[in-house]
């Protein structure tokens, strides 16, 4: 994700925080703080509590925002263990887990999947985050009953248990909504390994995206009912999330068994690093390619692409060579790899190409147009693998 940075690694997993993240800290503290009484309400109502213990602790002052910041806090402690435990089990089923990052919708974990995934993978770690929640949430419950019964009527009694009542709430509704039946949430992933383990994944997923696009609905017409802009924003977030799903199933279907080999354009025209820009333009008019791998001695030393040129300033442009704008980190790819790969490296829209490396030499190039055209062709003459499911 852009606009993020590590924090520290966990589990050899890096921990990323995005810049997002920093807004929420302070809105939740807001919104906790402003509705306290609410607050107080809600934690009494889980407890069926008649009468009131001491909350001076909480209500008094700034005391109600001070609260606010450390139930966000504590929150997103709660969310970072549910994406860890996302994690922790990819580890252990054998997948790369890139990065955890926390946002200001929650978290994420990029996790890098098979090209299907199996059920007896998917259904560990899709459930592993949730249960993570309720386990966070129980354990909370736990404190904030504790803390009722052991040391009563004193204030610090009364803080710490709308502390973790409070805590606990939010974790136990965080658990029921991530297991909502529709993707992208966890329940959806559930759901679709559930049917995976009798159907192949593509008619799993397709089922799957049906049932979630029906829970939008619903959520849709409920939001537009009680006029609530939350619930209707989680409805059309639903329902796009069954879209790409499906997407995805089909691409991973089209590409099954293709390798980039068989994708890539070959050869390739390369440029020498000290080529002038302006040859460097007038190759990208004749040849319509819009980047070009950058060969110095033989070995692949960059990037430059038309991105790169208009990026470059006006006035220096002429004065310039291929190496002083190229971009030097580059991700390459070999040819035995699955094109699936290629196209997860391509989709996020930031890069448009990738050189293919073998035995340190570029011997090709693979493109996102060339990879889709290609998932048109074996579309319409049917070329399909019938299924990918390796159970
Ligand atoms: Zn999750």
């Amino acid at each position: 994700m852009d606009g993020s940075f590590e924090i520290g690694k966990l589990a050899g997993i890096p921990i990323k925080i995005h810049y997002t993240f920093f807004l929420i800290i302070p809105i939740f503290a807001i919104i906790i703080g402003t509705q306290i009484e609410l607050t107080i309400s809600l934690v009494e109502q889980v407890f069926g509590l008649t009468e009131p213990i001491d909350a001076s602790l909480i209500t008094e002052g700034f005391m109600p925002y001070i609260l606010g910041v450390l139930v966000s806090f504590l929150l997103f402690v709660g969310v970072f263990l549910h994406e860890m435990a996302h994690s922790v089990v990819a580890l252990h089923k054998g997948m790369k887990v890139s990065s955890v990052t926390l946002f200001i919708l929650g978290g994420a974990s990029e996790i890098e999947d098979e090209v299907s995934p199996r059920p007896r993978d998917e259904l560990p770690m899709a459930i592993a985050g949730p249960l993570m929640s309720l386990f966070i949430g129980l354990i909370s419950e736990g404190i904030a009953y504790v803390s009722l019964v052991s040391i009563p009527e004193t204030a610090i009694a009364g803080l710490l248990f709308y502390i973790f009542g409070y805590l606990g709430l939010l974790n136990i509704i965080l658990f029921a909504f991530n297991l909502l039946p529709a993707f992208p949430m966890d329940g959806g992933r559930v759901l679709r390994a559930l049917l995976a383990i009798w159907l192949p994944i593509e008619k799993a997923t397709r089922i799957a995206a049906e049932i979630g696009r029906v829970v939008a609905i619903i959520f849709g017409i409920i939001g537009l009912i009680t006029f609530n802009v939350i619930l209707i924003l989680i409805a059309v977030f639903i329902y796009l999330g069954a879209g790409q799903e499906v997407t995805m199933i089909r691409y991973t279907q089209l590409l099954a068994g293709v390798t980039v080999r068989d994708a890539m354009t070959s050869p390739v025209t390369t440029v020498p690093p000290e080529m002038p820009i302006a040859d460097a333009m007038n190759l990208m008019y004749s040849t319509r390619h819009l980047g070009f791998p950058v060969i110095e001695r033989g070995a692949l030393a960059g990037m430059v692409t038309l991105h790169d040129i208009q990026t470059a300033s006006g006035i220096d442009r002429d004065a310039l060579q291929v190496r002083d704008i190229m971009t030097r980190e580059v991700i390459t790819i070999t040819p035995e790899r699955d094109l699936y790969d290629a196209l997860k490296i391509l989709a996020p829209n930031t890069i448009g190409r990738i050189p293919v490396v073998e035995n340190g030499e570029v011997t090709g190039i693979v493109t996102r147009t060339d990879i889709l055209k290609l998932m048109e062709i074996r579309e319409v003459s049917g070329t399909t693998t019938r299924s990918v499911f390796r159970p």
